[in-house]
């Protein structure tokens, strides 16, 4: 345990305040030994730190979750269950998992942070959510110590959302997560940029590894890299509304993007909201709009948290303002 860190190398908006307290964990048997640290103060489990925003120091325990490790759990002649540890980088597992030709996660290439977040907001990209291939995970209750299993039903994986994020907030550790992949995959390249990029990639029928190297090199062209600007992906949800919305939307801007998302609902592009309110690329002193994607937030260096959380709060009231759409943080605020 170290008192009085900074948690400038553990968020990737690299925001410099500190922890009063710091540990970690690369078991879950080390995990038990700290559990009454855990259960008596204030907590925050983390992995990569890339869905954080903190806009103050944390007054209690920052631990870090290291449990790694990769194993085949079962295989049949279609499918391996594959379950690595929370603390392997999910981009690598991902690259474990393509190099071995298991598919399922290839869309979901280069996304930050750690296998045990994946869960936690049901990461998504390019038409996959990591519920199509979630087998089971398994966490710690903090306040029994005990290890559950959470099996697909049992997670409430919504868009952006899960258990985890709601009913059973703060209340369990994720310490290892375990997926289906399939041996005889079928690509999803429904959505339309990954079939433009294979295309300009000169392939026709392509593999896992080829879907992946498509979403990277996308990825790649428009979003920044945290290692060189501080940023934490999406700041918003994409909002989910109403038809009626939609079509007042409509009666100004005619060519509004939007995605059926039930009877009577669509999703519309929060970044494309933000662009049309003339936000992209804006930036104030040490933090700002990203200039390829306005959905993103950065800090170009020396930025604090609440000047990044100031201004999603004038963003989020500019674009209720102008549409009628209450966008809501997908990054985590502490
Ligand atoms: P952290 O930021 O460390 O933690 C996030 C939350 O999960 C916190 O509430 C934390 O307490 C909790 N948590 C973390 N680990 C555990 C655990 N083991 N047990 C219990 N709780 C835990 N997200 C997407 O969905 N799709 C994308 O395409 C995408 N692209 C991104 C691109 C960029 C450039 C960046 C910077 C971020 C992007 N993100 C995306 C957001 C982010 O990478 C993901 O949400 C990722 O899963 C967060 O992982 P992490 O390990 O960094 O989590
Ligand atoms: P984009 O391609 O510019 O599209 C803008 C938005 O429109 C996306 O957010 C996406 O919603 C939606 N969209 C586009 N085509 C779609 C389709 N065929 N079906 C349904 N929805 C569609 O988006 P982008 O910003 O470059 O991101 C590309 C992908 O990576 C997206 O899936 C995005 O969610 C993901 N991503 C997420 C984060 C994060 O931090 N959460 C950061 C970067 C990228 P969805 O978001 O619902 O897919």
């Amino acid at each position: 345990m170290q008192k009085g860190i900074s948690l400038k190398p553990y968020n990737t908006f690299g925001i410099d305040v500190n922890a009063a307290s710091f540990a970690s964990f690369d078991s879950i048997e080390a995990l038990s030994t700290l559990l009454p640290s855990i259960k008596q103060q204030e907590t925050l489990i983390s992995g990569g730190g890339s869905n954080m925003l903190f806009t103050k120091d944390f007054e209690g325990l920052f631990v870090r979750n290291c449990i790694k490790g990769i194993k085949e759990i079962e295989r049949t002649e279609t499918h391996v269950v594959i379950e690595a540890g929370a603390g392997e980088v999910w981009h690598d597992f991902v690259m474990f998992c393509v190099d071995k030709g298991y598919g399922g996660l290839e869309n979901l290439s280069l996304i930050p942070g750690c296998v045990g977040a994946s869960p936690m907001q049901n990461i998504g990209a390019y038409g996959v959510e990591i519920k199509d291939t979630f087998a089971y995970l398994d966490a710690v209750e903090i306040a029994t110590g005990n290890l559950k299993r959470f099996h697909l039903t049992d997670c409430a994986f919504g868009y952006r959302e899960s258990v985890f994020k709601r009913e059973l907030k703060n209340q369990f550790i994720i310490c290892r997560v375990a997926f289906t992949l399939s041996l005889n995959p079928i690509m999803n390249t429904s959505y339309g940029v990954i079939e433009a990029e294979l295309k300009q990639m000169g392939i026709t029928t392509p593999g896992i590894k080829d879907v992946s190297n498509a979403v990277i090199r996308i990825r790649q062209s428009k979003l920044p890299d945290p290692k060189q600007l501080g940023n934490a992906g999406s700041f918003f949800k994409n909002p989910v509304v109403s038809v009626k919305v939609l079509e007042s939307i409509q009666s100004t801007y005619e060519r509004v993007p939007s995605y059926p998302a039930g009877e009577g609902y669509v999703k519309l592009a929060a970044g494309w909201l933000i662009e049309q309110a003339g936000w992209k690329g804006k930036r104030f002193g040490n933090v700002g709009v990203h200039e390829l994607q306005a959905l993103v937030l950065v800090n170009y260096g020396g930025g604090t948290g609440k000047e990044i959380y100031e201004l999603s709060q004038r963003i989020i009231e500019d674009i209720l303002e102008k549409f009628g759409v209450n966008l809501e943080r997908e990054v985590n605020i502490y």
